[in-house]
């Protein structure tokens, strides 16, 4: 039997690898890489993940081969040149890949190779939550509680026991490549100091943030977690991202501290996630047009300069500025900043979103197409359930309300780390600080020249 592990690098709660395990015969382990599928921060997850699931994987006995190349070719000639009698997977989602994997299927199955695919990636398939009428949810709330109607229970699946291996596959296979390959690529890059320092990408790693989170910071979720400064968030986006943890896990971790009063704000937060995929789902063009066609006609500014200051943290206005550095160095941003920054593109740059979307799924460690899609979306005013372009995040006020100290603004941009408290979100009023650019554009100049393109826009529809 061949287990093909995409974004589900787990031994718990992993549904096709039980299910190959319960036919009794042996595993083999495949991970296989698309060089043009993988974003770079995202990449060097993936490079330390497929080691570390190795090592998890040799601890018991087995190992994981890894192939490079197209998974419609590679994964038949596997299929061939082991033998193997059945393949398993765990279901994904993304339009590129449900093609794939709908294709694969279709060509094993009719070549006498049946494909067992499972789901674990959400709580609710993308396609399971629905209005009366059969059609897509456009609104976060009616879609939250039809799924909490629909009940969040699925019942993570047990780790196996033991697992039989088969024999190592044959080493002239085409395309295997060795384990550790990917990881070295990215060392060698070095870019990924600040990415190793920060993360573990592996499941122990995964269930250890789970435990700190719902030992601590769970219990005042709601009223804290908008801070950037404090660690009052889960910081569980990339495990689950990557599948090293799944919703159904957290789901039982979180509703077993009944002492935890905000577990339902936070359940809600992951809601949003599943959420987005049923939005990618039905709309598998959420990446490339806005949900919202009237805003096709846009008038973006083309400003690279300006799209180059946000991408290096050099805006001038540190809460964005912090954001965008601690974004670079770890692959990861708190979600509030996430926010402002991403206003701050659209609305104060006037650039297009898209531009905007694309930064991140290079840089983010936790980029999924369809949070980051919906998310983009809903921050430019384009998308289906949308703040509306016309009301704008000022970074300022956003700076004081929710880094009152500038803690956050301190960690992350050191040019300003010896202002005082009162003169830290503004530097510039009080003769600015030395190395620290002044802002890009004034925040009354940026609100105008919005709105007025919002205007015209409206004008024009
Ligand atoms: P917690 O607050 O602990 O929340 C728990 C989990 O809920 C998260 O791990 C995540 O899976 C989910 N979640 C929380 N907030 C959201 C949200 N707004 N939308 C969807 N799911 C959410 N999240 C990604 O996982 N990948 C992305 O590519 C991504 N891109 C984003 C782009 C923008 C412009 C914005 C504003 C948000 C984006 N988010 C994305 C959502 C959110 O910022 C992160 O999920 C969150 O910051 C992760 O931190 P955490 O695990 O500590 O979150």
């Amino acid at each position: 039997m061949i287990v093909w592990f995409r974004r589900d690098l787990r031994l718990a709660d992993n549904a096709a690898l039980v299910a190959a395990v319960k036919t009794g015969a042996p595993i083999l382990c495949v991970y296989i890489l698309d060089d043009a599928c993988e974003p770079v921060a995202a990449r060097w997850w993936m490079g330390r993940a497929l080691d570390l699931f190795d090592a998890a994987l040799r601890s018991l006995g087995g190992a994981l081969h890894v192939f490079r190349g197209a998974a419609i070719e590679i994964l038949p000639a596997v299929v061939a040149a082991t033998g193997a009698r059945a393949v398993y997977w765990n279901r994904r989602y993304d339009p590129e890949g449900r093609e794939t994997d709908t294709r694969l299927k279709a060509m094993l199955t009719g070549a006498g190779t049946p494909a067992h695919s499972f789901a674990g990636a959400l709580l609710h398939e993308p396609w399971e939550i629905r209005t009366q009428a059969g059609q897509p949810y456009h609104v976060f709330g009616a879609y939250w509680r039809a799924a909490c109607r629909a009940g969040l229970e699925r019942v993570p699946v047990p780790t196996p026991v033991a697992i039989k291996f088969a024999a190592p596959a044959p080493a002239g296979l085409p395309s295997m490549i060795d384990v550790g390959a990917v990881g070295r690529e990215m060392r060698a890059a070095g870019w990924t100091g600040g990415l190793e320092a920060a993360w573990q990408p592996d499941e122990a790693s995964a269930h250890a943030a789970l435990e700190r989170f719902v030992d601590g910071p769970l219990a005042n979720y709601a009223r804290d977690r908008d801070e950037p400064a404090r660690s009052a968030t889960s910081c569980l986006s990339p495990f689950l991202c990557w599948g090293h943890i799944t919703p159904a896990q957290i789901r039982d971790a979180v509703g077993a501290r009944p002492q935890a009063s905000d577990w339902a704000k936070f359940m809600a937060e992951l809601g949003w996630r599943e959420f987005a995929w049923s939005v990618l789902f039905a709309r598998p063009d959420l990446l490339s047009r806005n949900l919202r066609p009237e805003f096709d006609g846009m008038a973006w500014r083309r400003d690279a300069e300006g799209l180059r200051a946000w991408q290096r943290g050099q805006t001038g206005y540190p809460l964005v500025d912090a954001g965008m550095r601690q974004l670079w160095r770890t692959g990861w941003m708190h979600n509030r900043v996430r926010m402002v920054v991403a206003s701050f593109l659209v609305k104060h740059l006037l650039i297009d979103w898209r531009e905007g979307e694309r930064w991140f799924a290079r840089t983010l460690v936790d980029y999924d197409p369809a949070c980051n899609g919906v998310n983009w979306q809903w921050v430019a005013g384009t998308g289906i359930e949308a703040a509306p372009f016309f009301r704008m995040m000022n970074p300022l006020i956003q700076s004081r309300r929710f880094d009152p100290s500038g803690a956050y603004i301190r960690a992350w941009v050191p040019e300003l780390a010896g202002l005082p408290d009162a003169r830290i979100h503004t530097p510039w009023l009080s003769g600015g600080a030395v190395g620290y650019p002044a802002p890009f554009i004034p925040h009354e100049a940026a609100r105008e020249r919005a709105l007025s393109a919002w205007r015209a826009l409206r004008a024009r529809t």
